[in-house]
């Protein structure tokens, strides 16, 4: 008697969150726009709908992994969706999360937004979370079907709030790596091998991520004081770092515009101040 899920969209990741399913013993109905990438999942007992609408017929739950937003729409166009608890799970923004929460609530369903934090192969494994957000009491009815998945860790009734996190994580991320591969450029600039940075690298930005909680806490309180390093301190690095990319010939990139928000914050009186204090900087912008 466990929930009979629909799954409607099977790439890379859709199949994955089918695949957990199954395992978990769940009755698994699936949907995909090319027919053939369901024959794996066939093979491990899901039933194959030949149409989204005979999909959605299956059961209360949905779950929803295509590659747009607007393919959802699409996709759940015209199908009834009475009684059925929609989980998106398809990369979007909390624009296009509280659009389609009103679309489905206005058709009698009931809406859930996820953000996937987890690649194909973690999923149903430790360590994989999805963050939701929507309807509380929907989440909270299907919060053990989800669980096969990844933890689930539901944010709040605001549909958006889920894509927000995912990207304000993905915003993080990316800056990160930014800032990894573009000083793996200056150093091959003097034929230095990767494999020699990197470690490096790992153990130096390992140290740095220890000094998020306090930079947070400071954004928190207000109190961006700081005994570590202030913003004069990189102030002063920076047109060493920007002149050095320069000789090398490497573009320096994304270091100008973070040199202009150092000069700003210093120029506003900031500068015995730790690096937190550029989030009041960012959100005047
Ligand atoms: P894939 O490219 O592997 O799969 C895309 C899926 O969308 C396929 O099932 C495809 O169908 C379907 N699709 C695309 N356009 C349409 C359309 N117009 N109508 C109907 N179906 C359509 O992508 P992933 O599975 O990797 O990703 C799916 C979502 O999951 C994305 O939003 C992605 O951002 C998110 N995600 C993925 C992660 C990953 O590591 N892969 C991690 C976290 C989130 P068809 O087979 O017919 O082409």
């Amino acid at each position: 008697d466990k929930t009979p899920v629909t799954v409607l969209g099977l790439g890379l990741m859709g199949s994955a969150l089918a695949e957990a399913l199954l395992a978990a013993g769940h009755p698994v109905t699936v949907w995909n726009r090319t027919p053939a990438k369901a024959a794996p999942l066939v093979a491990k007992g899901a039933v194959q709908a030949s149409v989204p609408d005979e999909a959605l017929a299956a059961g209360p739950l949905v779950i929803v992994c295509l590659s747009l937003y607007s393919d959802a729409g699409d996709v759940l166009a015209g199908a009834s969706l009475t009684g059925r608890t929609v989980v998106q799970l398809t990369n979007g923004t909390p624009r296009q999360a509280r659009a389609l929460a009103e679309t489905v609530t206005g058709r009698d369903g009931r809406y859930v937004d996820g953000g996937i934090m987890a690649v194909p192969q973690m999923i149903g494994k430790p360590g994989a979370l999805i963050l939701y957000s929507g309807d509380e009491a929907a989440f909270t009815e299907h919060r053990d079907v989800l669980a096969a998945l990844a933890e689930p860790r539901h944010l709040g009734g605001d549909p958006g709030l889920a894509p927000l996190y995912d990207l304000a994580l993905l915003d993080g991320m990316y800056g990160m790596l930014a800032g990894f591969y573009h000083g793996l450029a200056l150093v091959r600039s003097e034929n230095v091998e990767a494999a020699e940075f990197t470690p490096m690298a790992v153990a130096w930005l390992t140290a740095m991520l220890r000094s998020l909680p306090a930079g947070g806490r400071a954004v928190d309180t207000g109190e961006f004081g700081t005994d570590v390093s202030s913003i004069t301190t990189s102030q002063v690095a920076f047109p060493g770092l920007i002149e050095t990319c320069r000789d090398q010939g490497v573009d320096p990139w994304y270091l100008l515009p973070l040199r202009d928000l150092l000069d700003r914050a210093v120029a506003e009186g900031h500068g015995s101040d730790g690096l937190a204090r550029m989030v009041t900087l960012l959100e005047r912008g």
